[in-house]
């Protein structure tokens, strides 16, 4: 039977749910369980693809493309049916801890469960009943959650629960969790609450109540947690714990300190040196103890690499235009993380905003330029303009996606003369579209789930840098995009002119990657290889750009 761990939080929402969840993962892992996560999210989007990054981070694309049909649709109609590969970024947090990729389903939204509620009703399913939110949506809940359980045959699911206990929209949530504890034995299920303690510095001491008024929210949704999790800028001394014990009404040894960490990394370390694994075990009747096997010295070796202070900073330069949120980007910086920590070197990401008159000196004072995805028209002449200033000064330099895509603008403006080159994506109208829509796109109608998702494969050129950085002529990344790189215009003179096609996708019709010849390194990918990037495996081509860098400082 496998177990479920619920994670809540309380308190305010961004006090590190998504890292605890996957570091709970991880303790599972170190004692040899088969374990995933999930994820609520409980706004009404049916996926987080078509929320602004700056309101919401960054969205984490998955390997494998769940086409979600809940009522069995024939007819392909887009309003019954859709493709989800586009999750919320505490996915990105999840694979980077635990290693697997992560089905599409693991992320429940609000969304899904009323759009499939009122599907089911129009179809018939409920026939002569009152539809309900209690029992239909709270079953349908619970059966989700079950069922990926069951289907991937895990040891035990970690079911983090988006947003902060009192908000109206996880209160179903809370409810199919509260029945699932009533309903399976005992030790078949934990709750963990993921709370924060503040620190006043006026008085000098850790402060409780925060914590006992989210506790009280939640035992009045009917949850009484097991675990507390208290996120605190210092380490929890005695006292405290004693005091939120008492007021919780959860065991004094079961309040585990989350403070502030150097690296994320160091959490499963920090849960396990406060026995959590074991005490979470024994709560679960897993029976195990703690060995130290091989995953776990491995974790240790790997986390020293994020902690160390090293004599070498890189600066990088990100241009773009969702800079005001740092998590726009969140698998970009961990991707440049896991390169730097492997090659010894501190990181230090500068962003830039593009929309700025100028920014030439930003560019100029770091040592390598990472031109970022995104859509539409704001900031991009910025961005444009990046590409040649990387090219003209010989600055190492990798696109991604949009970035990749603008590269090749930059190519065509300022070394083919063809002034008027743009993406149809900025002008539908371009006389020269050096970057257009996709075939397969021309006619979509719906923008959500809709766009080129997932993994695909990719075929690669030898005799590139791309080659040298994958050493394999087939790899597969992870997609989403609409547009692409039009072909035409790499033309004879263009490659004489330094434009290298190093990578399509296995019908040969999508440049999948662009770089140029010589010595200076400047590549662009049409996939997001961050989203495989791991701590303890740095992305190749991320690590080849990191390398490219040092090279050229040294
Ligand atoms: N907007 C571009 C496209 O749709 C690039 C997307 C991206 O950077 N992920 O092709």
């Amino acid at each position: 039977m496998p177990k479920f761990v619920f994670v809540t939080g309380g308190v305010m929402s961004g006090i590190g749910k998504g890292v605890t969840t996957a570091s709970i993962g991880k303790l599972c892992q170190f004692r040899g369980f088969k374990v995933s996560a999930l994820k609520i999210d409980p706004y009404l989007n049916v996926d987080p693809g078509t929320l602004n990054p700056v309101e919401h981070g960054e969205c984490f694309i998955t390997d494998q493309v769940w086409k979600y049909n809940p009522i069995g649709d024939t007819t392909n109609n887009p309003f019954t049916s859709t493709k989800i590969a586009e999750l919320d970024q505490d996915f990105g947090t999840y694979e980077r801890f635990l290693g697997d990729p992560i089905h599409p389903s693991h992320n429940i939204t609000s969304g899904q469960i009323y759009f499939e509620t009122i599907l089911k009703e129009r179809k018939g399913d409920y026939l002569g009943k009152t539809v309900q939110i209690i029992p239909h949506c709270t079953n349908m809940i619970k059966e989700r959650i079950q069922n990926i359980a069951k289907d991937e045959n895990l040891d035990v699911l970690i079911i983090e629960c988006g947003g902060t206990v009192g908000d109206v929209e996880s209160v179903i949530f809370l409810e199919a969790f509260r029945q699932l504890r009533l309903e399976l034995p005992e030790e078949d299920t934990a709750l963990v609450h993921v709370t924060l303690v503040p620190y006043s510095k006026a008085v000098g001491e850790l402060k409780s109540k925060p914590t006992q008024h989210s506790v009280k929210e939640l035992q009045s949704a009917g949850l009484q947690p097991d675990f507390l999790i208290c996120r605190s800028e210092i380490n929890m001394y005695e006292a405290i714990k004693a005091k939120i014990s008492l007021f919780s009404n959860v065991k004094k040894e079961h309040v585990i300190a989350n403070p502030d960490l150097k690296s994320i990394y160091q959490l499963p370390l920090i849960f396990e040196q406060q026995g959590f694994g074991d005490l979470l075990g024994e709560n679960l009747d897993l029976k195990t103890r703690l060995v130290e096997n091989n995953t776990y010295s491995e974790w240790v070796e790997m986390t020293n690499l994020f902690v160390n202070k090293y004599t070498k900073t890189l600066r990088i330069a990100m241009p773009g235009k969702y800079v005001d949120n740092k998590d726009s980007y969140v698998s970009i910086n961990h991707a440049l993380a896991h390169s730097c920590a492997h090659e010894k070197v501190n990181l230090e990401i500068v962003f830039v905003d593009t929309e700025k008159d100028n920014f030439d000196d930003d560019l100029n004072s770091c040592d390598g330029i990472l031109l970022t995805p995104g859509f539409g028209t704001r900031g991009v002449e910025g961005m444009i303009h990046s590409a040649e200033f990387a090219m003209d000064n010989k600055i190492p330099y990798l696109g991604i996606c949009f970035g990749a895509q603008l590269f090749y603008v930059a190519f065509m403006r300022s070394r083919m003369g063809i002034e008027s080159a743009q993406s149809t994506e900025i002008d539908p109208n371009a006389i020269e579209p050096v970057v257009s829509m996709m075939d397969e796109q021309q006619k979509i109608v719906n923008i959500g789930g809709t766009m080129r998702l997932g993994g695909h494969s990719i075929i690669i050129d030898k005799d590139t840098k791309l080659y040298e950085a994958y050493q394999q002529t087939k790899i597969t990344e992870r997609f989403r995009h609409r547009y692409h790189i039009n072909e035409k215009y790499a033309t004879a003179e263009a490659k004489n002119k330094g434009i290298r096609i190093s990578a399509y996708d296995e019908t040969r019709k999508i440049v999948n990657a662009i770089e140029l010849t010589g010595d200076h390194w400047m590549v662009g990918v049409q996939c997001h290889p961050e989203y495989t990037s791991r701590p303890f495996k740095p992305s190749p081509i991320y690590h080849a750009f990191i390398k490219a860098i040092l090279k050229n400082k040294a």
